[in-house]
């Protein structure tokens, strides 16, 4: 099947090459040349592990392009999947001008029948407003069939979340284009993938409401987190405890700084407003969106305490800066918003990210160093925090960091070390919901 997936983000780019994987022909399109020409010299415009591979294997087998001609892609493809951003505008409501755009200019090259599939993250009633664009600049009466097609991978484990996905979901109007989408999906029928035929809307809701819902789950455990502390109990006991229960389930049962990245918060405040639109209150996605802008604060304290009530002058070590290890997706991280807290309450932080430093470091800040490895950042520094769970930082070497830092405190945001431990090693060692 002839494919082509405009917007080649962290989405497009891991759709296109994984359908093209399937054995379809896909082509890729951006509007930002830099990106195409990367990938056109075999160059990933993103980190995400395997990619890089999967591109290249791909593209040798002559099954997966990229360009910025969007019209000859589009020309030639039977499905075409709108895979661009969907930034949360000024209002709280997501922004959908990157989707309109792109359904004006299919419909501006639409030459015989195609599925156009919305892969964003769109509120409801967006395939309507995708078809109404279509049928208004279409330049002849072809027809079409608008589906909904929600993408649930995760950054840093984006390839196998597309390949092994739990489910999958399809938002069709018709009976050609659902037959067409589960053709498409076919080889995960072989592995007994479950697919959620239903309507175009439903599958709109669905995206958020799952995103709402393990948002949900972070805050919970967050609040929890914080009584554990009061109480004396540890919050990752009280999680197995619950988790265990199959009802619950053991995921985003992790506390921390809070949910960050470039879907969570903004999902969360689409649905809110796309409830206030529909006149219905989403109070618990209010409330959950409420403890999370909390946790910044709450982790910042912690911070500060650890510094001993005063962060001005000090030196804070930050280890981790994108939001979640395994990408370089800088975007809503809480590691960001607490380097940004420390140098504002007077710290000076010197950062490091096994994969984030090149990004990071395009917009210098007054009051940070960025660093080449956990031992020059925690050089010199009064304490140590962890805000990112990267791997590496699970087996540093810690009578080196003792002997570089200026004080042995370590702040575990992300709840990577054993409290026992790392009191026994020395440090004065604070973390999430465990006493
Ligand atoms: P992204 O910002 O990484 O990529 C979007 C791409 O679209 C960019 O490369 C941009 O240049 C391109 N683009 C914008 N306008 C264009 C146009 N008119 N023509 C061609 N290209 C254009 O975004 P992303 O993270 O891949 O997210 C895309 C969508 O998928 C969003 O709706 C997001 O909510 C959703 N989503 C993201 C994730 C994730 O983990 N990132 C997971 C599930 C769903």
């Amino acid at each position: 099947m002839n494919i082509a997936v405009v917007g080649t983000g962290y989405v497009g780019l891991v759709t296109g090459s994984c359908f093209s994987e399937f054995g379809n022909h896909v082509v890729c399109v951006d509007n930002d040349a830099g990106k195409i020409e990367k990938l056109l010299r075999n160059e990933m415009p993103i980190y995400e592990p395997g990619l890089d591979a999967l591109v290249e294997r791909n593209v040798k087998a002559g099954r997966l392009a990229f360009t910025t001609d969007l019209r000859g892609a589009v020309e030639n493809a039977l499905v075409v999947f709108i895979a661009v951003g969907t930034p949360q505008g000024n209002d709280g409501r997501a922004d959908l001008s990157f989707v309109r755009e792109v359904a004006r200019e299919v419909a501006e090259n639409l030459n015989a029948y195609k599925v156009v599939v919305t892969k964003s993250t769109v509120p409801a009633g967006t395939g309507t407003t995708v078809r109404a664009i279509i049928e208004k600049h279409r330049k002849a009466p072809h027809a079409f069939s608008v589906a909904s097609n929600p993408e649930f991978l995760r950054e840093g484990s984006a390839i196998e979340d597309f390949l092994r996905p739990n489910r999958v979901v399809i938002g069709c109007e018709d009976e050609t284009a659902a037959a067409i989408m589960k053709d498409l999906y076919r080889p995960l029928y072989l592995i007994e993938t479950p697919v959620v035929i239903t309507n175009v809307v439903t599958a709109e809701v669905i995206k958020y409401a799952a995103n709402a819902f393990l948002a949900t789950k972070i805050s919970f455990i967050n609040e929890i987190a914080d009584l554990c502390e009061k109480v004396g109990a540890d919050v990752h006991d009280v999680a197995r405890g619950m988790g265990l229960d199959q009802r619950i389930g053991r995921k985003f049962l992790h506390p921390g700084p809070g949910y960050g990245g470039s879907c969570f918060p903004k999902d969360t405040r689409a649905i809110l407003e796309l409830g206030r639109d529909h006149d219905v209150p989403l109070k618990i996605v209010a409330a959950v969106i409420e403890v999370n802008s909390g946790r910044i604060a709450t982790s910042l304290d912690k911070i500060v305490k650890a510094l001993g009530g005063s962060p001005k002058g000090k030196t804070v070590a930050l280890l981790g800066l994108t939001f979640k290890p395994n990408t370089d997706d800088l975007r809503e991280s809480p590691a960001m918003a607490i380097l940004d807290g420390m140098v504002e309450a007077g710290a000076k932080v010197r950062a490091y990210d096994p994969i984030a430093m090149p990004i990071a470091s395009q917009s210098p800040r007054e009051g940070v160093r960025y660093c080449g490895d956990e031992y020059e950042a925690a050089s010199g520094a009064d304490a140590l925090v962890v805000a990112t769970e990267w791997n590496q930082f699970r087996a540093l070497d810690a009578d080196r960091l003792r002997s570089v830092m200026k004080a042995p405190v370590i702040v575990d945001l992300r709840n990577v070390y054993e409290p026992e431990t790392m009191r026994a090693k020395g440090f004065a060692y604070s973390c999430v919901g465990r006493s």
